[in-house]
């Protein structure tokens, strides 16, 4: 990667929480005689992105584990608290300068004001020291998979063909352990710095229990091989049925980096052939990994999405309705639709939704509420353990049609034949609504269970002919 040797060089640990595979550690080693291994929480920038406690309480607990583990590579983390990204920019050149660092190496994140934050510390650093940016996130990196054009896909089929082409031609590498030890750096003085504890008592942003996920990466990479020995060949099948332990639960991994894509890719692989070659199963769980690229590029191509504005500008115009009592009956999981709120009970109480879900709540959000799709993104972000933006407003975006989505805006979902397609024994419905335990599946469909539940606060029929008039109306003006 360079040729150069440095003496000390700091790896800037961003969304890249992990020991194996992690480009930015893994040259910074092999580059460097002493490394030290710095992250900053930025809290009152979590707190604008509306990041929910039980990711910041995941990544709490993911860094007491990699400090240990960076510890018998001879790397010391140093974890800072800043306010701001201005903060934690400014945080990083005083360390630079006081700890004598002589190359500073990170993994790239591609949201704009993170964009911004790099773009400004290499403007104020480079000539003083060598800069080393990794593209992590992605196993393509953004903005190398054109149409003929070259031009960024707006659609996912294309952008999916044309990204395994791309594999085919570039491939991908996935880095192990760093292969040199460091030399222990004995002289770090941490004494003017704000350093942040890693008790949870002490951590400067609010915290909810993530024990329910791993934080240990030896455990997250054997839950990833789990999954690909023992679920990805049914993954097709089983993929759709939240009562059914179908999915690989990987996400929250993924969000925070204690697991790369690369790694997901290299296991499945291992275990069920070539990429391009793979059966129904394991080839579908790609397309998902596939899926998670495309946002993510949709994102560096198009930034506006990243400024609350709609993929779609057309699609600025629509009026929500933005109904406050509604939008509260729904994030409590009271609309009286029993799959929507078991759903959303889900969420609030575990920190995951299934991706079936996902789709029918934002549905159900946008077009049945008729509530602007932006409410429910930044519900969704401060909630979910896996919260990322790119898939989180993507996923939101192809709910209200105002995104990437080819198909109309006139698909809407009908939240009781969803429920009897997907949970026709409503195993998952009584796994959350204690109250609808024991009533008879059919009624569980029911908006109201049939009179045994809460009324529902919508008409999904009158609301389907609202929100398709609000859409035609709406584009019509443009
Ligand atoms: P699996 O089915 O095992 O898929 C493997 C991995 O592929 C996932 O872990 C995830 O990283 C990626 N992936 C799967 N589906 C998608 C998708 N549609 N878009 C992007 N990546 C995908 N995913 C997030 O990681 N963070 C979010 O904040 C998020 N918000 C969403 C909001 C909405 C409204 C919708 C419809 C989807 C959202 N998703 C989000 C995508 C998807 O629902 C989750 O990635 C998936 O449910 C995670 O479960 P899993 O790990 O078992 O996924």
């Amino acid at each position: 990667m360079t040729d150069r040797h440095y003496q000390r060089s700091c790896v800037w640990l961003r969304r890249d929480l992990r020991i194996l595979d992690n480009p930015a550690l893994y040259h910074a080693c092999d580059a460097s005689e002493a490394v030290v291994a710095l992250y900053v929480v930025p809290a009152e920038q979590w707190q604008q992105y509306h990041k929910s406690p039980i990711q910041a309480d995941l990544i709490r607990r993911t860094l007491v584990h990699l400090r240990s583990e960076l510890a018998q590579l001879n790397v010391p983390l140093v974890v800072l608290q800043a306010g701001s990204f201005a903060e934690q920019r400014a945080l990083v050149q005083q360390c630079i300068g006081q700890w004598r660092i002589d190359a500073l190496f990170a993994s790239r994140e591609y949201e704009v004001d993170e964009v911004a934050r790099d773009n400004a510390l290499q403007h104020d650093i480079e000539g003083n020291l060598d800069l080393h940016w990794f593209d992590d996130r992605c196993i393509i990196k953004p903005n190398s998979v054109l149409n003929g054009s070259a031009q960024p896909y707006k659609v996912f089929t294309p952008f999916s063909k044309a990204w395994l082409k791309e594999l085919h031609s570039v491939g991908w590498q996935c880095l192990g352990r760093p292969q040199q030890m460091p030399k222990l750096i004995t002289d770090i003085d941490d004494s003017t710095l704000p350093l942040c504890s890693l008790e949870a008592d002490s951590w400067p942003y609010a915290g909810a229990d993530s024990s329910a996920y791993a934080a240990d990466g030896q455990e997250v990479i054997a839950q990833l091989r789990q999954f690909s020995a023992e679920r990805a060949a049914r993954y097709r099948a089983d993929r759709d049925f939240p009562a059914i332990d179908g999915t690989s639960v990987l996400s929250p991994y993924l969000a925070i980096g204690s697991l790369s894509a690369r790694q997901c890719l290299a296991r499945l692989s291992h275990d069920h052939g070539s990429p391009w070659e793979l059966a129904e199963g394991a080839k579908t769980w790609l397309t998902e990994l596939i899926w998670r690229e495309f946002y993510q590029h949709v994102m560096v191509a198009w930034p506006h999405v990243c400024k609350d504005k709609a993929f779609k500008p057309d699609y600025e115009a629509i009026p929500w309705t933005n109904d406050g009592q509604l939008f509260d009956s729904w994030c409590r999981g009271e609309t009286g639709f029993p799959l929507v709120d078991a759903a959303m009970r889900q969420l609030n109480q575990t920190g995951w939704m299934h991706n079936r879900l996902r789709m029918i709540v934002a549905s159900f959000l946008c077009k049945d509420l008729l509530i602007d799709w932006r409410w429910g993104e930044r519900y969704f972000m401060s909630k979910l353990v896996d919260g990322d933006f790119a898939a989180n407003n993507g996923g939101w975006q192809w709910a209200a049609s105002t995104g990437t989505d080819a198909a109309p805006y006139f698909r809407i979902f009908n939240p009781e034949t969803q429920s009897k397609r997907f949970d026709d024994k409503g195993l998952f419905i009584q796994q959350y609504v204690e109250q609808l335990r024991g009533l008879e599946a059919k009624l569980l469909h029911q908006a109201g269970a049939g009179g045994n539940y809460l009324p529902a606060v919508v008409d999904h029929k009158e609301r389907r002919q609202m929100c398709l008039e609000l859409y035609q109306q709406s584009l019509k003006k443009e």
